[in-house]
């Protein structure tokens, strides 16, 4: 049996390709354009594993789709393949919708496509999985109740917009061509291969070397955030019992604000490796906030648990104490990232490298 994943050499999806092959004798094929998110050091461990079959190819391509699904006949597709980064959308939102919008079109289309070539069982049981955020759903007020599925879609940013539109395609390709489509919505994740231009992997980063730690406005945008394991196996989840057509929402019950995020890895930091100069919150520096900066979000996940059982292994604090010891512990891996392409976006962004 394969699935095929887009986006695995990713943050999320590359973590996904090592948790799902640590736990199964299934073929990944792993289609990635590798744009600068994308990393195959992040694999490295698979390196001669037969069950990874690695392809560098645009989700856009339908030529391409369609000779990779005639060949490996995945009995899934999971999606996770975007642009994901919401300052990269204000300064160049074309990409965005090239890749977040006809991408997944096309992919939709060439899953249409495989999908009416199946028969018996293997038609019963593919799946197409989309990977999505909660940014679809907007900004909260400091009192509303947490998202539900059911919540208004009001994203604010050309990502998020771009988001919404491809949750959009998969919906409308379920009802009108009856794929077999499964959507989860996530908050925002965090740990190891998390590329440093992310709040928290680039105030680690950042933290280490000494360098300023900027923080957008006031710090005080409330976020829900989980620990990348944790969204991998809620994925797994929803792929294997979620009922078709459906969507969940997966989140970590931890709101936090930014602010609060930045002194806890400043404290983590200084207990693990302290700094001679002083505790690290001293290079914490309030920056101009991005525009349209949503204030909060937070997800309500109980119809995962109660449907499906679903419930977070780690805490914020198991899993933040995990992630900033990777970072410790793979400084090849952050220094291999931190290209020249990635040093002259940083400056791009905040002046500075
Ligand atoms: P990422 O930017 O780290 O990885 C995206 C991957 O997609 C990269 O490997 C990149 O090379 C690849 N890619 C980009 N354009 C492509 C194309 N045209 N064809 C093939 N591959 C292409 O993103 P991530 O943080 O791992 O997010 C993965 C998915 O999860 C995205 O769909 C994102 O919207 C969603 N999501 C992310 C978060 C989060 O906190 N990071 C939260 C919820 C949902």
């Amino acid at each position: 049996m394969t699935i095929l994943v887009t986006g695995g050499a990713g943050f999320i999806g590359s973590n996904f390709v090592l948790d799902w092959l640590a736990g199964s004798d299934e073929t990944v094929v792993n289609l990635d354009l590798l744009s600068y998110a994308g990393n195959l050091r992040n694999l490295a461990s698979l390196q001669g594993d037969a069950r990874h079959v690695f392809v560098k190819g645009d989700i856009g391509d339908r030529a391409l789709l369609d000779g990779l699904l005639a060949e490996h006949r995945p009995r899934a597709i999971v999606h996770f393949a975007a642009e994901s980064h919401v300052d990269r959308s204000i300064h160049g939102p074309g990409e965005f919708m090239r890749t977040n919008v006809m991408g997944t079109f096309t992919l939709l289309e060439a899953a249409r496509g495989h999908f009416a070539t199946l028969q018996g069982d293997a038609k019963s049981a593919f799946r197409f999985h989309h990977v999505s955020t909660d940014e679809v759903y907007g900004s909260l007020g400091p009192a509303a109740p947490a998202f539900t599925e059911q919540h208004v879609y009001e994203p604010n940013s050309p990502y998020s917009a771009s988001k919404a539109a491809s949750d959009h395609l998969v919906r409308a390709w379920h009802h009108t061509y009856g794929l077999p489509v499964l959507t989860t919505n996530c908050s925002n994740n965090y740990g190891p291969y998390h590329f440093p231009e992310k709040l928290i992997p680039l105030m680690i980063v950042n933290a280490l070397a000494g360098k300023p730690l900027p923080v957008y406005g006031d710090g005080l945008q409330v976020r829900d955030w989980l620990y990348v394991g944790d969204h991998c196996s809620a994925i797994r989840t929803v792929l294997e019992r979620g009922r078709v057509g459906e969507t969940y929402n997966v989140g970590g019950w931890n709101e936090q604000a930014n602010r609060d995020i930045v002194l806890t890895i400043c404290a983590l930091l200084d207990e693990l490796r302290p700094d001679p100069a002083g505790p690290r919150a001293r290079l914490i520096t309030h920056v101009a906030d991005r525009p349209g900066h949503d204030r909060r979000y937070a997800i309500d996940a109980r119809k995962i648990e109660r449907e499906l059982g679903w419930r977070p292994a780690e805490t914020f604090a198991t899993g933040i104490r995990k992630t900033v010891q990777w970072y410790l512990d793979h400084a090849d891996w952050v220094a291999d990232v931190q290209s020249g392409g990635y040093r002259d976006w940083m400056s791009k962004q905040y002046g500075g490298g």
